[in-house]
């Protein structure tokens, strides 16, 4: 028998603060030597006290916002109670009662997934085990950086939708400047929650066992992890046995789940209020300044992309998913000729589009750069002027697609303008038929065993001396013109 899974995600992501969540530590993700970012704060110390971050809840309201959630008008921290080496309190500071963001939602695909609450804690510090050591070591450079805690309800019914949701997640991250979130490094951390029913629950089914898959550190490992339990869990449930309500991991190099322990309840941590910590007021005014603080989000951009620039689904994807390069774009866009016709206009629109996607973006990619040294290249070395112009010369037909890509990548090397390059290099398009009839002449000469087999009607041979006027005038004649004209004069041969 099939069955359905109903899935609810929970998200772990490492604000990009300056400092830690209650002290002043620096928040440094890339710090590699071990306990440098250390006070007596985060780690413990007696006679230390905790501070409220405000950034960090700026940055918490901030998400909550851009995901449609209310935000109460007053919030507290709570005590998570548990031993842990890389837990120095031997308790977390989270919230369990009053969190910052409730009942938010977002939009995958036309379909609504809820989001219950978004809430900030603290993270805990990492452990090191050095091989072949009989003991353990404790790093808490990461203890005490602001950890955002976002959960859904159970909206999601298959391994794609819940990747589908993880990667806008992710995405909205970047947008609002809250977190790198850079998954391999542990910045976003998804937890997959997961019970199978023979209907959906809206159909009157009942849910099974709830099941959680944790450490799964890329999207395609939310994917795969799903698809692994849903299938796990199918085989138990036919062979007429139960599911067991646990937490288990995910083993990346075998795509398999595994048990690690019996899932724990919340009153097992001992929630209670944090006494350290006041509560937090959240006034209507500060509220609507955070609003007004969040950006253009990526569903927006989709839109609006479509409607200003008509370009098709995949191309706006790119540039969506890539901000900086879609941001490039559009500076590019506002530096080309004004007062076009919208036709014309629209074809440049394209042309840039295509230009940015394929030939700019092979550029980048055959560079070792990495993103910040790119978005550089973006907006320093190639001007959206000198960008625009050098879209302009190609639409205009003044240098033929061969000869665009070698200016582009003399662009991309030295940051010299287009009609610079072209004239410094004598790339410019020969546009006077007689002197272009001169040289396929020339070519006829050369070739006559070719011209024997075009008039034989071997249709490569057209193309092989058309290739031969390219060659001799190294891409400089306009392909439309040079066929024509090839044509008119194999005639007279
Ligand atoms: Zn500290």
């Amino acid at each position: 028998m099939a069955y359905q899974p109903t899935i609810g995600l929970e998200v772990h992501v490492e604000l990009n603060t300056k400092t830690k969540m209650f002290c002043g530590c620096k928040n440094d993700p890339n710090e590699h030597r071990p306990n440098i970012n250390i006070c007596p704060t985060c780690t413990a110390q007696p006679g230390s006290l905790p501070v409220i971050n405000k950034e960090a809840v700026r940055k918490v309201i901030k998400t909550g916002l851009a995901l449609n959630c209310q935000i109460p008008e007053y919030s507290k921290f709570d005590r998570k109670n548990y031993f842990y080496p890389d837990l120095p309190k031997g308790y977390q500071i989270s919230q369990l009662y009053q969190p910052f963001c409730r009942e938010g939602f977002l939009i995958i695909s036309g379909k609504k997934i809820r989001i219950r609450e978004v809430h900030l804690e603290e993270d805990t510090g990492s452990l090191v085990h050095p091989e072949n050591a009989e003991y353990s070591l404790v790093d808490f450079n990461r203890a005490g950086i602001p950890l955002m805690e976002l959960a859904t309800e159970p909206d999601m019914h298959s391994a794609e939708e819940a990747r589908q949701f993880a990667e806008e997640l992710h995405l909205i991250m970047h947008y609002l400047n809250v977190s790198d979130a850079d998954m391999e490094k542990g910045e976003m951390r998804v937890e997959v929650n997961i019970s199978l029913s023979k209907n959906p629950p809206a159909g009157g089914g009942k849910l099974g066992t709830k099941v959680e898959i944790k450490n799964l550190n890329s999207f395609r490992a939310v994917e795969k992890g799903i698809e692994y339990e849903t299938e796990r869990q199918t085989k138990i449930l036919n062979s007429g046995k139960k599911v067991v309500q646990e937490t288990r991991g995910w083993n990346d190099i075998k795509g398999e789940t595994f048990s690690q322990r019996e899932k724990e309840e919340a009153h097992d941590y001992k929630y209670f209020p944090e006494p350290d910590l006041p509560p937090l007021h959240h006034s209507s005014a500060i509220v609507d300044e955070i609003r007004a603080e969040i950006p253009e989000l990526p569903q927006q951009r989709r839109k609006r992309f479509y409607k200003e620039y008509q370009l098709d689904e995949k191309n706006i994807e790119i540039f969506v998913y890539n901000k900086d390069l879609g941001e490039y774009f559009e500076k590019v866009i506002s530096e080309l000729p004004p007062n076009l016709p919208k036709e014309n206009l629209l074809q440049l629109i394209k042309l840039t589009s295509n230009y940015i996607i394929t030939d700019l973006q092979g550029l980048l990619k055959s560079a070792p750069l990495d993103r910040a040294r790119e978005a550089r290249y973006l907006t320093g070395l190639i001007t959206p002027e000198n960008f625009a112009e050098f879209i302009t010369l190609i639409f205009e037909e003044k240098i033929s697609s061969k000869i665009a890509k070698m200016v582009l990548s003399e662009m991309f090397k030295t940051g010299a303008d287009p009609s610079h390059i072209i004239e410094e290099k004598d790339l410019s398009q020969i546009t006077d038929e007689s002197e272009i009839e001169k040289i396929i002449k020339e070519v006829i000469s050369k070739n006559q065993k070719v011209v024997e087999d075009y008039k034989k009607g071997k249709t490569n041979a057209f193309q092989y001396l058309i290739g031969q006027v390219m060659a001799a005038t190294r891409g400089k004649v306009n392909p439309g013109m040079t066929s024509k004209l090839l044509t008119k004069l194999l005639k007279d041969v």
